[in-house]
């Protein structure tokens, strides 16, 4: 190819997303929707904005406290110097056109992140994103060993203004950072990897689902790669980003519920261990439960904890309870993070919303199986769910327990909360609202 067809077909493959885009806006504006339609959302969602900037204005937004880098860690690296290879257009992957048959985690874009780190070469080496490619790694690599591995679970969202959105980065950033510590692994900042990730995110935007129905989930990985068979720190890692068009997460019921096998017999994390962070190690142990669930026709798991089986998650999510308390006030109570629970940024966005909004009361208590078939018997409880990036809250109606189906009439509320929360949360990550939370891809 000589050098001038070589720019052409760059050029043609950089602006192909954007005559799609084009052609795709031509067509939504030609069909289902008219001007006027668009209009009168487009006001509606101006009122919406009315009434919820007051409220987030005061939102204190938690921001975590910045990572203090081992000095072995090295030169960390910088988002300035990060090159793009871009994939040929015959290495374009076709990208799906319809949203329910997405699945979760099936489909991957055409390009992805990588950074790799060298502890002989004096740290954090030049990111680079490449089209998606097999990872070669010797076949000693520690993390084919001794898992050590930890990921992150992140979504960009398309909105309703066309703008891509990520939410609170900076939480999965330092969650990442938390878990690199625990595994040995070296941290970074996470800043400089949110720059890499956006430009990720330019490159492969046409991937960003066009509907409210699916979104594109980052998933973020970081592995230790030394060729050595130690139970020891890697000298090598390679931290890198693969992108995904998903649909919604769960399979549920027709109503969206899901149903939950509580089994005392198996625990998901301990006191001191490492199940509040999001390390690979974790997950395998859990595979086999949750195909005991499936051929109890039940869709999660609901880990519980200690001779008293506290509730401590739902399958990957955190668990949240609505209850009449002993002073008959309505309160959410979800439990503390002890160690035993991972730290949703879902589940610190709720606890954040629901205390702005101030019309119930708002807990992080520890609640048992006890509390859950106690409440049952009185009539006073109202909503169980699990909430999490992939899926936002996912109601539960039935907790098989010690031989016994447990109803929950979380689905029987007249306004039920969860609900509100998944809409209130879901505006802000489609930019129907503008939000502190959501940072706008450039
Ligand atoms: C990822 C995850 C969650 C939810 O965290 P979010 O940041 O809200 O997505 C909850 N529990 C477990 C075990 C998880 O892995």
């Amino acid at each position: 190819m000589t050098t001038k067809m070589a720019i052409n077909a760059k050029e043609l493959f950089r602006n192909q997303h954007r005559l799609i885009r084009f052609i795709e806006q031509s067509i939504r504006m030609c069909s289902n929707q008219t001007l006027k339609q668009q209009q009168q959302q487009k006001t509606q969602l101006e009122a919406d904005f009315q009434i919820t900037k007051s409220i987030t204005s005061q939102l204190s937004t938690a921001v975590p406290e910045p990572i203090v880098h081992d000095e072995d860690v090295g030169q960390q690296f910088a988002a300035s110097a990060l090159s793009v290879r871009l994939a040929t257009p015959q290495q374009l992957q076709p990208k799906p056109d319809n949203a329910e048959e997405l699945g979760f985690g099936k489909l991957f874009t055409d390009h992805m992140l990588k950074i790799y780190w060298h502890k002989s070469l004096g740290g954090w080496q030049k990111p680079q994103i490449t089209p998606l490619e097999n990872l070669v790694m010797h076949p000693a690599a520690k993390v084919l060993h001794y898992a050590v591995e930890l990921f992150e679970g992140m979504k960009a969202y398309r909105g309703v203004d066309d703008k891509i959105r990520i939410f609170r980065p900076n939480m999965n950033m330092h969650r990442m950072n938390l878990a690199a510590q625990r595994s040995g692994l070296p941290t970074f900042e996470g800043e400089e990897f949110i720059k890499c990730l956006s430009r990720l995110l330019t490159i492969d935007s046409e991937w960003v689902p066009h509907t409210e129905a699916a979104s594109l989930y980052i998933r973020p990985t970081l592995i230790g790669i030394d060729p050595t068979l130690g139970v020891a720190s890697s000298d090598s890692a390679l931290l890198y980003a693969i992108l995904s068009p998903v649909g919604s997460y769960f399979k549920s019921d027709e109503t969206g519920a899901v149903s939950l096998l509580a089994d005392p017999s198996y625990t998901r994390a301990w006191p001191g261990g490492a199940g509040n962070r999001k390390m690979g190690s974790n997950y395998a142990p859990t595979i086999n439960v949750q195909k005991e669930a499936s051929r109890k026709g039940l869709q999660q798991v609901l880990w519980l904890y200690g001779d008293d089986h506290q509730l401590t998650e739902v399958g990957t999510m955190n668990i949240f309870m609505l209850f009449i308390n002993e002073q008959g006030e309505k309160e959410l109570r979800t439990p503390p993070l002890n160690g035993l629970i991972l730290p949703g940024i879902t589940r610190d966005s709720i606890l954040a919303l629901t205390r702005q909004w101030g019309k119930f009361k708002v807990s992080e208590e520890t609640f048992t199986m006890h509390n859950i078939v106690d409440l049952l018997n009185k009539g006073r409880l109202l909503e169980l769910f699990g909430t999490g990036t992939a899926c936002v809250v996912s109601p539960v109606n039935r907790i098989s327990y010690l031989g016994k189906d447990l109803y929950i009439p979380t689905m029987e509320q007249e306004k039920p909360l969860h609900e509100t929360i998944r809409e209130t949360l879901m505006d802000i990550q489609y930019g129907k609202v503008q939000h502190p939370w959501s940072v706008v891809i450039e």
